[in-house]
């Protein structure tokens, strides 16, 4: 504990990521003392955080050692294995989310498999192991099927488009080598994407955040509009509900951002994350509480906070690495052409296509707004200079 303030909980973060940096910024203006377990001294957080232990974010004695410093556990990654989350557990480390949450989040398949229980209205999916299983799913839902990983993937690495049984087998034959699980999906003929983030404290108070509309390029999320626009207010009703009764019947405390999928009839739940999430960036300048401060509220057991927005549209852009690593040499143009641009970087090393820092802008006008934070992500990325 700390002896600066002992009544103060010292809450540990697993995992140096932007994530964990922003999260950290949200507990300086609470007073919260914030640790973070960072494999690297130039991750993202372990750059800024006062307090960095360095050590495997993944393996059991750093993260079962970091546990007994800390009041409360937290992470901004998923990728902590079971049995590690189970060992701290045991030895009495309070993990949140906690272990048997984690898991809706760890593995497409279990989570596939709840949402199902829980009657979620989710793609038509099926666990396969052998060519002849996709080729069976593909005969009732048609080719091209989406073929995922059941553990490990991120911004879309881990799923693949199959168009006919050819490549299928290709995909099933190397997943079998690598030993990794996979289902299969029908290929959803959605309008676009949303998502919506709730947050639950373990107090099971509940705040729930606008829908949004998320627009994907190669599997990664580019750009966030806040709200979704010219979503109908049933659908966008029925997705925060839908978040709502996940977030309560897994038991999540934190952060969870539910991904979906809107099509003619409703909403589809495509994927859960149960920390702060990309698509919820938008919320440190177009929501009375950004979503940092609200997983640490409810992590730390505290009242929420409003989630509500600051004004008619908020669009975040994600700023990707470029060839040209002088990032802060662009912000005088950035920032002299569009004042109401705000940038926030993560402090990375730039590697063309890693997700290196973004933009937000407000106002009233949602493709003016996305236009503003395009050009902005654009520039700052650099690449056709
Ligand atoms: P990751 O865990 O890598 O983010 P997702 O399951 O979110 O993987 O899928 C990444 C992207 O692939 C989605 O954002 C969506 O664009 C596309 N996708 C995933 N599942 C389907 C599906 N069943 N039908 C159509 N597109 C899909």
């Amino acid at each position: 504990m700390s002896e600066r303030n002992r009544t103060v909980p010292r809450m540990g973060m697993v995992g140096g990521g932007q994530l964990s940096r922003m999260t950290h910024q949200a507990g300086i203006a609470l007073g919260i003392d914030f640790s973070v377990l960072a494999a690297d001294p130039r991750d993202s957080a372990a750059r800024v955080c006062g307090d960095v232990v360095l050590g495997d974010d993944r393996g059991l004695d750093d993260v079962l050692a970091f546990a007994k410093a800390c009041d409360v556990v937290t992470f901004d990654h998923e990728h902590v294995p079971e049995p590690v989350l189970r060992a701290v557990e045991e030895a009495g480390g309070l993990l949140r989310p906690g272990r048997r949450a984690l898991r809706f989040a760890q593995d497409k398949l279990v989570m596939r498999t709840r949402m199902a229980e829980l009657g979620a209205p989710s793609p038509a999916w099926r666990a396969v192991s052998a060519p002849e299983h996709v080729d069976a799913f593909a005969d009732e839902h048609g080719w091209p099927i989406v073929l995922k990983a059941a553990r490990g993937g991120y911004d879309g690495k881990g799923v693949w488009i199959a168009d006919g049984p050819e490549e299928a087998a290709v995909i099933v034959a190397r997943a079998a080598a690598e030993g990794v699980p996979l289902l299969a999906e029908e290929k959803v003929g959605f309008r676009r994407e949303l998502a919506v983030q709730v947050a639950r404290s373990p107090h099971g108070q509940v705040a729930v955040y606008p829908v949004v509309e998320t627009l994907q390029r190669d599997g990664i999320c580019h750009e966030v509009i806040a709200p979704a626009p010219g979503l109908d207010e049933e659908k966008a009703t029925r997705a925060q509900q839908a978040a709502i009764e996940i977030a309560h019947a897994l038991d999540v405390t934190g952060v969870l951002a539910v991904e979906m999928f809107e099509t003619a009839e409703g909403v589809l739940v495509n994927e859960l994350a149960m920390r702060p999430h990309n698509s919820g960036h938008w919320t440190i300048d177009g929501a009375v509480t950004s979503q940092f401060e609200q997983h640490l509220r409810a992590v730390a057991n505290l009242p929420l906070g409003a989630p509500g927005t600051v004004a008619p549209y908020t669009v975040m852009a994600n700023v990707l690495g470029g060839a040209d690593p002088d990032v802060y040499g662009r912000y005088l143009h950035v920032m002299a052409k569009d004042p109401g641009v705000k940038v926030h970087m993560y402090g990375k090393d730039v590697r063309p296509g890693r997700k290196i820092g973004h933009v937000t802008v407000t106002g009233d006008d949602h493709r003016d707004l996305l236009a503003r934070a395009r050009d902005a992500a654009d520039y700052l990325r650099g690449d056709d200079q």
